[in-house]
């Protein structure tokens, strides 16, 4: 079959490589319908990324909608599933589970083999009417949903977001659902033009109750510290380099009692939510894929995005 294959940074191959085969029971052979770009992948691709991707060569992508080669259903996936067992599971703190890699990757090719453990706890049937490149922003939302979750977002809060990436464009939506305001921070013209479609008013975010971070760079993040109300909170949700290192403004958390959080990830709980509210319809979620591709078109697309480029559909 045909798939993507990650060397390094910057050189992301088309190759024929073997068909995966179930090795254990409950694992579920895909047959890829879509797969969606995301930011993931254009740092990944940029400079590798050892969390997500591994030593290369490594498969990559993945988002993903697909059918269960064994029982015709269409079906999406998380890329991770919690073992339920280790110590952070024990805690419900999920997204730190001790077992959590390797994460699923290898969306970007005919077929993708979906292990055991991530079919048994974080596999869905999509409804019928819901499209498949829409069913398949069902991660990237799961993890926006924990996030505004751990922002502690209470009613009426005014809610900055830095960054108005698909990311940021779901954080908002996310948002306005739990009760607040979000306002969209920066951004390109074309990304400031969509936010209101996700509920999003467009200004400096300066004083706003909870200010969340997802543009993944230092820069934001000390913006984010700074603009925040005293008493506000902080949530860097965007990764930075692991290496990465940010000058905090003490003052700000100690005297303002600014709270600073991280948000990483996703749990079963959000994955299921995150379909049901893509099943909603309450937001314009398809304009978030803005081009579509075939898999020779990806590395192009990483390399050098369009301006009005917020995510690609990957046809295998
Ligand atoms: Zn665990």
């Amino acid at each position: 079959m045909k798939a993507l294959v990650f060397y390094g940074s910057g050189d992301l191959r088309l190759e024929d490589v073997p068909k995966p085969e179930p090795r254990e029971d409950g694992d579920v052979l895909v047959e890829v319908e879509v797969a969606l770009t995301d930011g993931t992948d254009a740092k990944a691709f940029a400079r590798g990324h050892p969390v997500l991707l591994g030593p290369p060569p490594s498969a990559f992508g993945h988002e993903f909608c697909g059918i269960n080669v064994a029982t015709g259903q269409r079906i999406v996936a998380a890329n991770s599933a919690p073992c339920g067992v280790c110590a952070a599971c024990g805690r419900r703190q999920e997204t730190l589970c001790e077992n959590l890699q390797p994460l699923l990757n290898g969306a970007y090719a005919e077929y993708l083999l979906v292990p055991a453990r991530i079919a048994q706890t974080n596999l869905l049937r999509v409804p019928p009417a819901m499209p498949s490149e829409v069913a398949a922003l069902v991660e990237p939302l799961a993890c926006c949903l924990r996030g505004v979750e751990r922002a502690g977002i209470a009613a009426g809060d005014r809610v900055a977001v830095l960054g108005l990436g698909p990311i940021g464009l779901m954080l908002c939506a996310c948002i306005a659902d739990a009760g607040g305001k979000p306002i969209g921070v920066g951004g390109r013209a074309e990304r400031r033009a969509i936010a209101p479609a996700f509920g999003a008013e467009l200004g400096d975010g300066q004083g706003a109750d909870v200010v969340i971070e997802a543009a993944g760079t230092e820069d934001a993040w000390l913006a984010a510290i700074d603009l925040v109300r005293p008493g506000g909170t902080v949530l860097a949700f965007g990764g930075l380099p692991v290496a990465a290192r940010v000058p905090v403004d003490a003052y700000r958390i100690h005297y303002e009692e600014v709270t600073l959080r991280g948000a990483f990830h996703h749990t079963p709980r959000h994955v299921r939510a995150a379909l049901a509210f893509l099943a909603s319809d309450a937001y314009p979620f398809e304009r978030l894929i803005t081009h579509r591709v075939g898999l020779e078109g990806v590395a192009g697309l990483l390399a050098d995005p369009p301006r009005d480029y917020l995510k690609a559909a990957v046809i295998p």
